[in-house]
């Protein structure tokens, strides 16, 4: 697929912006308090640099809350100017784009419901023309990787190159644990077919609940992606929007406290050597493993021979519970877990009863022709 995206790296984008890029605030902005508070508790308790709010709230059903409007920039001007956070909205229509920037937001947001209608795109693209704004595109609501690059390649047609994805997962068939389905091979492609478009996972939206939000950060980073976005409120009970996957800052500084960011990989040389040389030891481990589990598997079809000449039933219940406990000890002797070595006989136990099986019958049969 030919996909030509002119990009600015993540840290050409703003002074001070660094990776991994974390925005954090509220799904909407609801009142100058809120916003102001929820601001210096970000700055409190985090050292993140970008506070989002929504201001114009694209809602599935009518009667839902659907937004401050354009007072909530003016709250989010003040809690810039006292904390120095950066701002981030979401716009949709050219009127967003034009009031977002005049009143001084930093990054803009594409929503998800936005992405998937190219008349809407455009008319945010066009109004984006001759400024140079960050803009992050959420992926579609729908799994169609073709209608996120379309979207993406639109604003930076406009001229656009501050420009990134925010994963944020799809609506799930039915009877999912997320809220949006995170698919994770449709950012992954993404990124594998412009690996230099900056990625950030959202994952609020794609948990829908507060638990889920750690494990979805913790992926998304071993995954490479370059930052996150995360729902935050100081009341989260309370919300207007999206109550149940927002978390207060304090909970978020314990999460990005205990989230691992990894490297992708290094030039460090003596790691390659040590890496290789490990690689190699565990390669010559399981050709040994693999030896001795045949072995293994020639005694018990002598045994199953053997229980055929004396007409003795395949499996002994005693024997059994005889080798699981004494291999379970014997594993733990060895550091291995209990419920790993369980598993392992369960494994090779039910193997070996399969080809015993397998024995006798064909030894039945052939003793019944004879
Ligand atoms: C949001 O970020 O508050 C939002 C509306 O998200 P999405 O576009 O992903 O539904
Ligand atoms: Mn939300």
């Amino acid at each position: 697929m030919d996909v030509k995206l002119t990009l600015s790296p993540l840290e050409n984008w703003i002074e001070g912006l660094d990776q991994p890029l974390v925005i954090s605030g509220p799904c909407s902005a609801e009142s100058e308090e809120q916003v102001l508070e929820t601001a210096r508790q970000l700055k409190a308790h985090t050292n993140i640099k970008v506070l989002r709010a929504g201001i114009w709230k694209p809602r599935t059903r009518p009667g839902a809350f659907e937004g401050i409007g354009v007072v909530g920039l003016k709250w989010l001007k003040k809690a810039k100017e006292e904390t120095g956070l950066l701002t981030a909205v979401e716009v949709a229509t050219a009127e967003h784009v034009e009031l977002a920037l005049k009143f001084g937001v930093d990054i803009l947001w594409v929503g998800a419901r936005t992405t998937v209608n190219p008349f809407a795109v455009q008319e945010v693209a066009d109004a984006l023309r001759g400024y140079d704004v960050p803009v992050l595109v959420k992926n579609p609501i729908n799994p169609d990787l073709q209608l996120w690059i379309g979207a993406l390649e639109r604003i930076n047609q406009a001229g656009i190159t501050k420009l990134g994805g925010i994963h944020r997962g799809f609506s799930p068939m039915s009877g999912s644990q997320y809220r949006n389905d995170p698919s994770w091979e449709i950012p992954i492609e993404l990124k594998r077919i412009v690996p230099e478009l900056p990625m950030v996972c959202d994952p609020s939206h794609i948990a829908g609940n507060r638990t889920l939000i750690e494990p979805i950060s913790q992926k998304a980073f071993d995954l490479q992606m370059n930052g996150i976005m995360i729902e935050s409120h100081i009341d989260p009970d309370n919300a207007l929007s999206d109550a149940k996957q927002q978390i207060t800052p304090k909970t978020l500084a314990g999460i990005l406290d205990r989230l691992i960011i990894r490297e992708p990989a290094t030039e460090n040389v003596d790691f390659e050597l040590r890496l290789k040389e490990l690689r190699s030891k565990i390669d010559k481990i399981d050709s040994e493993l693999l030896e001795v589990m045949g072995a293994r598997m020639q005694v018990a079809e002598e045994i199953a021979l053997h229980k055929k000449e004396h007409n003795i039933t395949i499996l002994q219940v005693n024997r059994y519970e005889e080798i699981m406990n004494d291999r379970i000890q014997k594993g733990k002797s060895v550091l291995l877990k209990e419920d790993f070595v369980k598993h392992l006989y369960e494994l090779i136990h039910d193997n070996s009863i399969k080809r015993q099986t397998e024995i006798m019958n064909t030894e039945k049969a052939a003793g019944e022709t004879a």
